[in-house]
């Protein structure tokens, strides 16, 4: 089996997967497909799974039940060619302190075999990394050393990218600068991302999963919905289509109210009011 990055591929298919430490059951029943290309986030409060689904595409943990395909493979016996086109970026800092930025940049590079300069400046500048990189990773902000993490994941022009929590303990501005530089930099590279607050429209996240006590419990799209209700001549219109609003507005009607519905609030409720029920 080759690598194949067609645009309607499917580069991470867990079908029905149960993970279990000792009792406490992590993942129940999961399944998911992901598309090459596709970013998708991974929402769920603390001890919902993300952590440990991230785990399971790694091969760091085995499904008790159900399988695991990347690219085709188990993720345990995934061939190293493949394995140096995915890039992780764990939550806990696994930049060695004492290292400058350049020589940390460069030891990875190495070890993926990536050495086009061109891209890697850019990724560089994108995330303002490019006029700091003789300070040591133990001398910078909590944003900055994420910052250089994700700088190595991208520099390294990765097919599949798996970040887990890259936002915990990262300022807004930062957080900015990543999503910009994961949207502009990551284009037709397979994401995933955990998190749990939102995504930012930066991003462009084409799907949010959430997960709750180990079960996806919504899956979706998190863009923004619009609709216009608009009064003609006698009667009133309810549209959710510009373009049947600009016919209609040119006919005379006249737009009465506008509402805008944020699918990923609605999912925020939903996760609330499900983690009230169960006492948790
Ligand atoms: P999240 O990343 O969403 O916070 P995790 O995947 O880390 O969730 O954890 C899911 C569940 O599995 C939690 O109940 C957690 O306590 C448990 N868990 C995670 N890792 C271990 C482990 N190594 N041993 C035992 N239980 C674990
Ligand atoms: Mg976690």
């Amino acid at each position: 089996m080759g690598m194949d990055f067609n645009k309607d591929k499917v580069v991470v298919e867990v079908n029905n997967v149960t993970v279990k430490y000792g009792k406490v059951i992590a993942l129940k029943n999961v399944s998911m497909s992901i598309c090459n290309g596709e970013k998708v986030m991974i929402i769920g409060p603390n001890g919902s799974g993300k952590t440990t689904l991230l785990k399971l595409l790694m091969g760091f943990v085995k499904p008790l039940k159900g399988s695991v395909r990347i690219f085709g493979y188990d993720p345990s016996k995934i061939p190293l060619n493949i394995r140096k086109r995915i890039a992780i970026v764990t939550e806990r800092a696994s930049a060695p302190m004492y290292l400058r930025i350049r020589d940390y940049l460069s030891i990875v590079l190495d070890v993926y075999g990536a050495r086009d300069s061109k891209w890697i400046n850019n990724v560089l500048n994108v995330l303002g990394l490019d006029r700091i990189l003789s300070r040591r990773i133990g001398s910078l902000s909590q944003g900055y050393r994420k910052r250089v993490e994700i700088a190595a994941a991208l520099a390294v022009k990765p097919k599949l990218l798996l970040l887990d929590e890259p936002y915990a303990n990262v300022d807004p501005v930062t957080r900015l600068v990543i999503d910009k530089a994961l949207n502009d930099l990551g284009e037709g590279v397979t994401t995933i991302i955990t998190s749990h607050v939102p995504p930012t429209p930066y991003l462009g996240i084409d799907r949010v999963i959430a997960l709750i006590d180990g079960n996806v419990a919504w899956s979706g799209s998190t863009t923004y919905r619009i609709s216009f209700t608009l009064r003609c001549v006698n009667t009133e219109v309810s549209i959710d289509n510009v373009r049947i609003l600009e016919s209609l507005i040119k006919e005379g009607c006249i737009i009465k109210e506008v509402k805008i519905e944020d699918p990923y609030l609605k999912v925020l409720e939903a996760l609330m009011y499900k983690t009230m029920s169960m006492g948790s």
